[in-house]
């Protein structure tokens, strides 16, 4: 066993950690078990979690029928390759992901993460216009303040500021921006709000394969709420200048927003659509492309006649089984009046942040609730803190949020929220 220095020792020497510098002297946590809503960490303290893992966790760490159903799966096979084979757990959860997603979604295209999801679904866009005849539809039009992952062609519609990849900017493919939603969730959608796509889509149309942008909710981006009226109208748009619709439910999907997938807000479908992060309950990494027969018959009727993409670890057992028995967990639960719960919790809780004279902002949707201050947070002053609290929060830049695991107890999200009011009324 490696005692906790020596483990932080070889970490701080050895290991990247998501957008890190080596020895960089920022702190990291060593945890060793997880169970419900609590992190417990080498040194016996318990945090309750705040941020599900990155939307992840849903259910709580170490599930029981999670726990067992991989078990079971393990017993029977861990892996098979994808090619020429096929198993009942990808056959399942296919199907379960037709039937829950929004009606024309009628194919399933299965990755191992978010970022490969988005690249599959734009790669989908440009071979369904080749396949047309549409040679020159190879570019893609979205909204600033977006994120949809770090690899390259995900990164090529990520905002190009707050996306963090300005340095790659010139090996990135170039896309059309328009400026980000300003009506906000629960307002109405005027004609200027959605004009400049309009005008985007009127100048470019000939070269623009697929709008892509994050439903209702824009993550990474910026953690903003914005019109469900302008989904509606955009996708009008998208029909009328024949262009089709990505949308990346890999944050929102899955009951985080008070819908199963946040298109729901604005009544509409997608043509392709990425899921991903809450898909397993947070247990294994897995990411699907879902898509319209439209879609995927043109693709499979056109040159070259077959997609051209295949991941070695697609539809990973493993991962199939915990997503599986994740969505029937969440399906089988009264999850909306849960989320609505943990609303009313956030938005109760959070309320005396309004006050504090360096806060900009708190807005909540769903299980999602966003305290944005007027400045950046020291990170590693911040970070002490809410670990003394007990608490597992992890903000960026100007935002401190909370997305806690759907079972958290009102106790727990109270504990979670004043650990919030209290730190950020200190600092
Ligand atoms: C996290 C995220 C991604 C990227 O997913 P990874 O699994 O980290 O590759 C893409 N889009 C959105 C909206 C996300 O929140």
């Amino acid at each position: 066993m490696t005692d906790e220095k020596n483990l932080l020792d070889i970490d701080n020497h050895h290991l990247w950690h998501p957008y890190s510098a080596m020895h960089s002297g920022m702190p990291v946590y060593p945890v060793v078990s997880a169970h419900g809503v609590r992190l417990t960490l080498a040194d016996g303290r318990e945090l309750i979690d705040g941020m599900a893992s990155w939307w992840c966790v849903i259910h709580g760490y170490n599930h029981p029928q999670i726990n067992q159903a991989l078990k079971d799966q393990i017993d029977q096979m861990s892996h098979v390759m994808f090619g020429g084979l096929t198993h009942p757990p990808a056959v399942e959860l296919a199907r379960k992901l037709v039937e829950i997603t929004p009606e024309p979604l009628q194919t399933v295209f299965f990755s191992d993460s978010g970022s490969v999801a988005v690249e599959v679904a734009m790669k989908m866009a440009i071979q369904y216009w080749y396949a047309k005849g549409q040679k020159e539809r190879q570019h893609f039009l979205t909204v600033r303040s977006g994120y949809h992952g770090d690899t390259f062609g995900a990164m090529s519609v990520c905002d190009p500021v707050t996306g963090m990849h300005g340095l790659f900017s010139q090996v990135l493919c170039q896309q059309f921006f328009v400026e980000a939603p300003s009506c906000r969730f629960g307002e109405v959608c005027r004609e200027e709000d959605i004009a400049p796509m309009t005008q985007r889509l009127e100048q470019h149309q000939q070269e623009i394969a697929a709008v892509i942008l994050e439903p209702i909710v824009q993550g990474a981006g910026g953690m903003r709420f914005y019109s469900a009226e302008y989904l509606t109208r955009l996708r009008r748009l998208c029909d009328h200048y024949d262009v089709l619709l990505i949308l990346d439910e890999i944050a929102t999907g899955f009951g985080r927003t008070g819908k199963l997938f946040a298109c729901e807000h604005a009544n509409i479908a997608p043509d392709i659509m990425c899921v991903g992060k809450a898909l397993t309950g947070g247990y294994m990494t897995l990411a699907a492309t879902l898509t319209t027969e439209e879609v995927s018959n043109t693709m499979s009727h056109g040159a070259p006649g077959v997609f051209m993409h295949g991941p070695t670890f697609m539809a990973n057992p493993l991962a199939c089984t915990a997503a599986l028995t994740s969505i029937r967990l969440l399906l089988e639960s009264s999850w909306q009046q849960n989320i609505q719960r943990i609303e009313s919790g956030l938005e109760q809780g959070l309320t005396p942040c309004r006050k504090f004279a360096q806060v900009q902002e708190v807005r909540v949707l769903g299980a999602i609730g966003v305290v944005e201050l007027k400045m950046p947070v020291d990170m590693k002053a911040i970070t002490e803190k809410f670990v003394a609290a007990g608490v597992w929060v992890r903000p960026f830049g100007k935002l401190v949020y909370l997305m806690p695991p759907f079972i958290i107890s009102n106790t727990e999200l109270q504990q979670l929220t004043s650990a919030v009011t209290s730190i950020l009324a200190d600092a």
